[in-house]
C-alpha cells in the first residue's frame, strides 16, 4: 500500500470571476491574509500526506490548477519548489499549472521553469476580442499571444483551452481561433462546448432573456470543425475534449480517465484512494464490507479546506460500482475499453444498447465511441454508469 502517483493541487482565486464559471474559485480579494499564506497552507497540505502512515510513491504527475493558479505569482514558484523537492518523483514527472494569460508574464513562466514546471495549461479561451469580453474573461487575445510566446521562450509545453458554441460567436470567428491557436504551436488543447451553469451570471441572463441559450447543433459543428482542422495541423482528439500530437497526451488526465488514484489538496479538490489507503488514513473505517475506492473532497472553503488536514467530504464505491466508473470513464478516450473489461464490469448489455442506437462500436477488440456517441457523451457516460 503506498500513496497515489499523482498529485492535484487547488488554488482557489482568480483576479476577478468569468460569466459563465461554477468552478469553486473566489476572487482575489478574499485571500485576505495574501497568496503567500494561501500558497504556504497549500503547500503545508500536501506535505501532510508524506506525514501519514502511508509510504509515498514517486510522483507521475503534479498538477496545479484552479481558479487560476497563476495570480499567486511568485508564490506559485515557491510552492512549485516545495512540492518537487518534498515528494519523490519519478525521473520524468510532468507538472503542469493553469495559468491566465492576464497573470502570466516571462519572468514568472521563467521561475516556473526552474522550480521543476514542465508544461502551462493556458486559459486561452478565444482569440476573438468580442467573445472575450462577452465571457468577461479579464483578457485579451493580445494577452494570450504574449503569454504563449513566453511559456514556449522557457522551453514548457503548451496547452490552451477553447470554448465554443457561445452565444454570439460567429463560424469565422471559432476557425479564426481555432487556427490562430494551432499558430500559438501547442502541443495540446483542450476544446470545450458552453455550459450554462446554473448561479452563474450567464444563467440569469439566458433566464431573462439577454442572451440566447446555446444551440447544442451549433456546438457539435463547431467541435466537428475543431476536430478537423487540428488533427489536419497534427493534433489528433484522444478523448472527448482533448487533442494532442503524438506522446503529448495529458499523463495527469489520463490518470483521472483510467482509473489510477490521485491525491486531491486545497479547497475544492477532488481525490481518488484505493480502499487500504483510505482505511489507513481513516477515511474508510477497515471494516466497511464492500468498498474498493473512495472518493474525496476537500471543504470548498478558504479556511476548513486550507489547513494541514482538512475537512472532506467521501463517497464510498463498490467493486461494482468502482468497475462501472472505470468503463465510464474509460470510454471518453478515443481508445475505448476493452470488451472483456466491458464484460468483467457487468455492463455487455447496456453497450450493447448503446451499439444499437449508433452511439458506440467495436473496433480491434475495444469498444469505443462513434462520431454521434462522442457528441452525445453525456448520454452514453450516464447509460453505463446507471448500469442500464
Ligand atoms: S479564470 Fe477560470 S476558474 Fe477563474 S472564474 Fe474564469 S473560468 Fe472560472
Amino acid at each position: 500500500m503506498r500513496l497515489p502517483a499523482h498529485l492535484y493541487v487547488h488554488v482557489p482565486l482568480c483576479r476577478s470571476k468569468c460569466a459563465y464559471c461554477d468552478f469553486y474559485s473566489l476572487p482575489l480579494s478574499s485571500a485576505t491574509e495574501g497568496t503567500t499564506a494561501v500558497a504556504n497552507s497549500l503547500a503545508a497540505q500536501a506535505l501532510a500526506w508524506l506525514d501519514r502512515d502511508v509510504a509515498p510513491r514517486p510522483l507521475r504527475s503534479v498538477y496545479i490548477g484552479g481558479g487560476t493558479p497563476s495570480v499567486l505569482g511568485a508564490d506559485l514558484a515557491r510552492l512549485v519548489e516545495v512540492l518537487t523537492s518534498s515528494f519523490p518523483l519519478e525521473p520524468d514527472v510532468e507538472v503542469t499549472i493553469e495559468a491566465n494569460p492576464e497573470s502570466l508574464d516571462r519572468n514568472l513562466v521563467e521561475a516556473l521553469a526552474r522550480a521543476g514546471v514542465t508544461r502551462v495549461s493556458l486559459g486561452a479561451q478565444s482569440l476573438d476580442d468580442t467573445v472575450l469580453a462577452f465571457l468577461e474573461r479579464p483578457h485579451d487575445a493580445a494577452a494570450v499571444r504574449a503569454a504563449a510566446r513566453a511559456v514556449h521562450e522557457a522551453g514548457l509545453a503548451l496547452s490552451l483551452d477553447l470554448i465554443c458554441g457561445i452565444p454570439g460567436q460567429t463560424a469565422q470567428s471559432w476557425i479564426d481561433t481555432v487556427n490562430g491557436a494551432i499558430n500559438l504551436g501547442p502541443e495540446h488543447v483542450s476544446v470545450y462546448p458552453l455550459s450554462i451553469e446554473a448561479g452563474t451570471p450567464l444563467a440569469a441572463a439566458v433566464a431573462i432573456g439577454d442572451v440566447q441559450e446555446p444551440d447544442p447543433d451549433v456546438a457539435a459543428d463547431m467541435m466537428l470543425l475543431a476536430q478537423h482542422v487540428l488533427g489536419q495541423a497534427g493534433l489528433e482528439r484522444y478523448e472527448v475534449a482533448n487533442y494532442a500530437r503524438r506522446g503529448a497526451e495529458s499523463r495527469h488526465n489520463t490518470a483521472y480517465w483510467t482509473g489510477m488514484p490521485y491525491l486531491g489538496v486545497g479547497p475544492g479538490a477532488h481525490g481518488m484512494l484505493d480502499v487500504e489507503t483510505a482505511a489507513a488514513v481513516g477515511f474508510v473505517s477497515a471494516r466497511t464490507p464492500g468498498v474498493a475506492r473512495l472518493r474525496y473532497a476537500v471543504a470548498c472553503d478558504l479556511s476548513a479546506g486550507l489547513t494541514p488536514m482538512p475537512r472532506v467530504d467521501t463517497e464510498s464505491l463498490s467493486r461494482v460500482e468502482a468497475a462501472r466508473e472505470d468503463v465510464m470513464l474509460g470510454l471518453r478516450l478515443v481508445r475505448g475499453v476493452h470488451e472483456e473489461d466491458i464484460v468483467a464490469a457487468g455492463v455487455a448489455s447496456v453497450i450493447d444498447g448503446l451499439a444499437e442506437d449508433g452511439l458506440v462500436e467495436l473496433v480491434d477488440h475495444r469498444w469505443r465511441t462513434t462520431e454521434r456517441g462522442w457528441l452525445l457523451g453525456n448520454e452514453v457516460f450516464g447509460a453505463v454508469w446507471a448500469g442500464e
